[in-house]
């Protein structure tokens, strides 16, 4: 666009260019400085079966509480790490933390509770990746049936082979793979059925109108159906109200994650929790 413009209008541009990769360049350097003092910590969203009456997994959300910059939402800072492929390093922390977190939980007798974890496509498509699960789940002395990763379809965009492959040996060793926000990418339910997934998770923005709207229930229902004929479990993402949560049981959506039921916990509430139940 800026060749186009023309030279006046470069004049212009350029320092809102230079602003913003300098905005980039600060809270890149936020991110790992971040990384080596700490900053980071995770949240644990609880899932939910559809009754309500029984926990059956935890989401690991990551936070960011910088000392420069205050409280960062992920949505803000995971595609720039995503970018500038920090994301790699931040990642692991994850991985490594939510598997402690599951080994906690398995020391409570708990191990039947998963612990769910969000990868993204740079760390999917990540040199050794898949060694780096199997060797933060046994350094946890974890069950790999204890971890579910989270993947978005956007994986398939770029380097579909090498993401379908991997995704495949993290089947092998015994991970459970679950298909994030789905509805929102290029989703096709027939080609659900060539990838090596177990859960579908349908997105909040589909959740959020089928109470007002007829259509979009029924195409709620039809995904709940059919991925159920395709064998996969259904998780309903961002359920809010009551009257959601009815529709989606009476659609035998198999779990619920929402703050009907709780928001994100700390890890002490999370535990707390599971000991409940
Ligand atoms: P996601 O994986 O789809 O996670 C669900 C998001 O919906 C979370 O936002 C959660 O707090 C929010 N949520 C859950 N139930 C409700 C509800 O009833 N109402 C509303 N309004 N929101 C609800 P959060 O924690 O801000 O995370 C946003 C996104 O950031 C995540 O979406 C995920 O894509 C990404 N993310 C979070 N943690 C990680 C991580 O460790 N690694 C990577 N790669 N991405 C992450
Ligand atoms: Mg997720
Ligand atoms: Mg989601
Ligand atoms: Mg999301």
């Amino acid at each position: 666009a800026a060749k186009k413009a023309g030279k006046n209008c470069w004049r212009f541009y350029e320092p809102v260019l230079l602003q913003e990769t300098n905005e980039k360049m600060v809270l890149t350097n936020g991110l790992r400085r971040g990384l080596e003092r700490g900053e980071f910590s995770l949240q644990y969203q609880p899932q939910f079966a559809s009754s309500g009456e029984y926990l059956v997994g935890f989401e690991a959300l990551l936070r960011w509480n910088s000392a420069d910059h205050g409280f960062m939402p992920p949505n803000r800072f995971i595609p720039l790490a995503e970018q500038t492929g920090l994301i790699v390093p931040i990642g692991e922390w994850v991985l490594t933390e939510a598997c402690r977190f599951a080994r906690r939980l398995s020391d409570m007798g708990k191990e039947d509770i998963h612990v769910a974890v969000n990868i993204s496509p740079r760390q999917l498509v990540s040199e050794n990746f898949v060694d780096k699960v199997r060797s933060c789940i046994e350094y946890a002395g974890i069950k790999p049936g204890q971890i579910e990763i989270e993947i978005t379809e956007s994986v398939f965009i770029e380097s579909v082979n090498d993401a379908v492959l991997k995704l495949c040996q993290l089947r092998e060793i015994g991970v459970i793979l679950s298909l994030d926000d789905f509805g929102t990418g290029y989703s096709s339910l027939t080609y659900l059925r060539s990838l090596p997934v177990g859960v579908l998770k349908i997105d909040k923005s589909f959740i959020d109108e089928i109470i007002n709207d007829q259509a979009q229930l029924h195409v709620v229902g039809a995904i709940i159906n059919l991925g159920h004929t395709l064998g996969l479990t259904i998780v309903a993402e961002g359920v809010e109200t009551e009257k959601q949560l009815k529709i989606l049981s009476e659609y035998r959506c198999d779990r619920i994650q929402g703050y009907i039921f709780s928001k994100p916990l700390t890890e002490e509430a999370a535990i707390e929790l599971a000991q409940g139940m």
